[in-house]
């Protein structure tokens, strides 16, 4: 089609020059290296792993100690079991040694500074590389292309604004989804109504329907589109941001006539994996990162379930080697019959973020309310918990003191959105405690949906 062939060859190539990235060049290139053996793979991934800390141990302060601390020479490392000599890197030590871990000739990779609250409620600030970002994107490109889609092909997109640029706003927003031909809907705000649009809109729609969003999400749409005895069918279901449990996967094909594809993205430490019409696990993008599953700080074998432990391989600016995201995963013990030669993850565990309840039993997408407390730089931690449908309460552990007036403001946006029966409470805590395997929920909602 067209459009396909436009958004292709002129819009994608506009949206890379616009926000400096080479997405598609890079594309090209990972849409090569999966084919290639995980001998060869992990050949590619050793050679980048050690120049990034030959790196490090030259233009980081905080890793110049660490290594001379360690006895830790990058040059001798052959394997990536040599990591697990080093410490993890923990949101704390890169919130209190942020100026250490930027690299000296830090310019010279062009970061922009990246927000994130993770899946966890523990906001940090982490430099990124042009590089980085350009393949991010790209790894979005080939997770899309396992499902059968092609470069420039329309995504129905339902999502909040983790799957958004969040400096983007109005019409630059529009005009950013129309030149990468998405059409959006927001997740924030699912109602009976929209969804019912939406689905009008998915069946008017000419050529294959490829739908992008949230699990959750995804699985409200299933849910309507059954209850309406929907007869459209989706080429490809693209899921991402949370956990997908197997009767939502289930119930999402059904009802949408389709196949899931599921993605385990985490931009802090590069870690990328996607599904392929296989549907037996993830492939890991080891061309970009080390991904070390760990107990203690320790690797487990292969089909044991441990804290992520990530190093990205394109971070050169603010290295990020051994950081510790907060998911809890299990690598797979055989390989895909598919033929690509990039590792398997069996399961993510705790990426649930979820709905919360408001007025009227209309769900909010949690995500909602770490976009709020991502703008807060005297938020620390939070957490967001719901017991009753009249009232939602916020842990919050503060880095320094609310400004003033704005304690009010952030209640009122939010009540404005849970609605006119539903409180919103601030509380400030010491401590959050963690969930199983240390992981932190940050959205914690006990009524039944
Ligand atoms: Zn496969």
């Amino acid at each position: 089609m067209l459009t396909t062939y436009l958004t292709a060859h002129v819009a994608l190539p506009v949206v890379d020059l616009a926000r400096r990235t080479e997405s598609v060049h890079e594309f090209r290139l990972l849409d090569q290296s999966q084919w290639k053996s995980q001998a060869e793979l992990e050949e590619l991934q050793i050679q980048r792993l050690r120049s990034l800390l030959i790196h490090a141990g030259e233009h980081v302060p905080y890793y110049r100690q660490l290594f001379a601390e360690a006895a830790f020479n990058p040059e001798h490392v052959k394997d990536v079991d040599t990591l697990k000599s080093l410490p993890v890197l923990s949101k704390q030590i890169i919130r209190e040694q942020s100026t250490k871990l930027l690299a000296d000739n830090a310019a010279q990779y062009q970061p922009r500074p990246h927000r994130s609250a993770g899946t966890t409620g523990q906001p940090i600030i982490l430099q990124m590389d042009r590089k980085r970002h350009s393949v991010a994107w790209a790894d979005m490109y080939r997770w899309w292309s396992a499902g059968g889609w092609q470069l420039g092909e329309k995504q129905f997109v339902i999502a909040g604004a983790a799957l958004r640029p969040r400096q983007l706003s109005g019409m630059k927003a529009k005009l950013y989804s129309r030149l990468n031909n998405f059409e959006d809907i927001s997740s924030f705000n699912l109602t009976e109504r929209s969804l019912d649009q939406f689905l009008l809109r998915l069946e008017k729609h000419r050529g294959p329907v490829y739908l992008r969003g949230y699990a959750s999400s995804m699985h409200v749409l299933a849910r309507h589109a059954y209850e309406r005895q929907w007869s459209g069918s989706v080429k490809a279901v693209f899921t991402t941001a949370e956990t997908l449990f197997p009767e939502q996967r289930t119930q999402i094909e059904k009802a949408l006539r389709t196949h899931v594809f599921d993605q385990w993205g985490c931009r802090d430490g590069g870690i990328s994996a996607f599904e392929c019409d296989q549907h037996h696990g993830l492939h890991l993008a080891i061309e970009n990162a080390v991904v070390e599953i760990c107990r203690d700080g320790q690797p487990v074998p292969h089909g044991e379930s441990g804290l992520v432990v990530a190093t990205d391989l394109f971070s050169y600016a603010m290295p990020i080697i051994r950081y510790e995201v907060g998911d809890v995963a299990t690598y797979a013990t055989s390989p895909c019959a598919c033929g690509r030669g990039l590792p398997l993850i069996a399961s993510v565990q705790g990426r649930v973020s979820g709905f919360l309840v408001g007025s009227g039993g209309r769900r909010i997408h949690g995500e909602f309310f770490s976009h709020i407390f991502w703008e807060a730089p005297w938020v620390k931690e939070f957490q967001i918990v719901q017991d009753k449908p009249e009232e939602i309460i916020v842990n919050v552990i503060k880095a320094t003191d609310p400004p003033p007036g704005q304690l009010v403001e952030l209640s009122q946006l939010m009540e404005e959105y849970a609605g006119p029966e539903c409180r919103v409470r601030v509380e400030f805590v010491d401590t959050i405690p963690p969930g199983p395997m240390g992981k932190r929920q940050f959205i914690i909602c006990r009524i039944p949906s």
